[in-house]
């Protein structure tokens, strides 16, 4: 599943290669009503789509899914948290028992790319304590300053670890295909920026890499199901509760996610857009 890639602007420098990771499947009970197949009772199959990119000797991780101390401490999720969502908390799918399956040394992994801060993505940070952390600074003064029910009740700063190395990125930055795009790690030897795609949480981003073979955006959980960015939009109706149920703001969630249909219309053949959820676009990764 390794895709090794040139990056497009140094004729010469070192490949970059991705690999998609799913570091935490869940077995939320209403497979047809979240992702429209199986039984109404049935559990569907939910991935945490991470990814693991190698450039200049280093790794970068984008999402971290569930961690060590999740499997450890499933309690720390919460009752209500657990019992909707089922996460499986399999310690072998967690970011750093896959980066050391793979051979690397978690030491290498400098970085976190981080789309948001909810417990099924920033799980795996406190693995991490030499890697720096980055994201967009409205998230992090969400997860860190919570106002209001649903961003009181959506972070956990016990997964963060100790002495968390955030490195927050403002507003500004260049455009990418008529969206705001701030470039992350500028030393690094690979292309990587965050793309605001605010509402699902208050500074939730997109994460797009630059690649040979065009762009991927990790769009994390700005969308949930592979139909939501077809146009007409497709969405199971327990996914769109779900997802209004825990925005920031829908106004904002629902404008994003018509821009991303847009892109997919316009610039599909160029963007490989996939979220974080939906085990079909993980499967076809
Ligand atoms: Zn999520």
């Amino acid at each position: 599943m390794w895709l090794l890639v040139d990056r497009f602007q140094s004729i010469g420098s070192p490949p970059i290669e991705v690999r998609h990771l799913n570091c935490g499947t869940m077995c939320p009970i209403g497979a047809k009503l979240l992702v429209g197949e199986g039984g109404l009772l049935a559990k569907a199959r939910i991935v945490a789509h991470c990814l693991l990119i190698e450039a200049g000797g280093e790794l970068v991780l984008v999402d971290t899914g569930y961690g060590l101390g999740d499997c450890a401490n499933p309690k720390r999720l919460g009752q209500p948290f657990r019992s909707m969502v089922l996460p499986q908390l399999r310690e072998e799918e967690t970011a750093i028992r896959q980066v050391e399956a793979l051979g690397h040394d978690p030491k290498d992994v400098r970085h976190i790319v981080a789309t948001h801060l909810d417990r099924d993505h920033a799980g795996g940070i406190g693995d991490f304590p030499g890697a720096e952390i980055h994201l967009f600074a409205g998230e992090l003064a969400a997860a860190q300053n919570p106002s209001g029910f649903t961003e009181r009740q959506r972070y956990l700063a016990e997964q963060w670890g100790e002495n968390p190395d955030w490195v927050e990125y403002g507003a500004g930055g260049d455009d990418w295909f008529g969206f705001e795009s701030i470039r992350v790690i500028p030393g690094l030897d690979a292309e990587i920026a965050l793309i605001p795609l605010p509402g699902h949480t208050r500074g939730h981003c997109g994460v797009a890499i630059n690649t040979s073979d065009g762009w991927l955006l990790h769009a994390g959980d700005a969308f949930f199901f592979n139909g939501e960015i077809e146009t007409p939009r497709r969405c199971p109706p327990g996914y769109r509760l779900f997802q209004t149920i825990n925005q920031a703001d829908g106004e904002k969630r629902h404008a994003n996610q018509e821009r991303l249909r847009e892109l997919e219309r316009e610039h599909g053949a160029e963007v490989d857009i996939f979220c974080s959820h939906d085990a079909k676009m993980y499967d076809s990764a």
